[in-house]
């Protein structure tokens, strides 16, 4: 069992990896097809709204191994520059510290990158309320959009917890969508063998 104590905004608090129960949750998913309020260019959006419960108090730098976990099963997160605007930016982020929801929404595009799908713009806000965000991203597919959040979401609590969590069955349920113009077979192989 993973132990820690940590302390946040000066007050103690203490988690055990494998007993954290109300770690976040989606509490809805809309596919936008036309204008917006997060972009004038973009109409196909995937807006996701989670409530980050326990995990807003514990940003991705107060999660032990969690950068380090992040990278080796995603190594092609380092060419999201996000608002560094430079190779790796988005990973000096998440080393520093930056919420969950964030995460969500830079492994939702690059689950759909690496099917093929090269999208690349995503935004996490508040809603207002304490711990609840938009996730908002752009997709090529409705179908691949809203599994990309699913997934994506699924591969973060997974590396919060310590548990393994592998590609191979995203990689699958991707490449079963007749509509996804192309998986991106080389990547997924490779990132299979890992
Ligand atoms: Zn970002």
């Amino acid at each position: 069992m993973n132990f820690c104590y940590l302390t946040i905004w000066g007050s103690s608090y203490s988690f055990t990896q494998t007993t954290l129960r109300f770690l976040m949750k989606i509490l809805d998913i809309k596919v936008l097809r036309g204008p917006n309020y997060w972009s004038i260019r973009r109409p196909k959006l995937i807006q996701v709204k989670i409530d980050l419960e326990e995990m807003e108090e514990l940003p991705t730098n107060k999660v032990p191994g969690f950068k380090e976990k992040l990278e080796k099963l995603l190594p092609t997160l380092y060419d999201h520059r996000c608002s560094e605007k430079v190779p790796g930016g988005f990973l000096s982020r998440v080393e520093e510290g930056t919420w969950m929801g964030h995460v969500i929404e830079h492994v939702a595009l690059e689950l759909q990158t690496l099917a093929g799908m090269d999208m690349g713009f995503g935004r996490t806000r508040t809603t207002g309320k304490k711990g609840e965000y938009f996730v908002v991203f752009d997709y090529m597919e409705e179908e691949a959009g809203v599994y990309a959040a699913k997934a994506a979401f699924r591969l973060v609590e997974a590396l919060i917890k310590g548990e393994a969590y592998t590609l191979d069955e995203d990689i699958r349920n991707f490449g079963k969508s007749g509509k996804i113009p192309g998986w991106g077979l080389q990547r997924a192989a490779l990132l299979m063998k890992q």
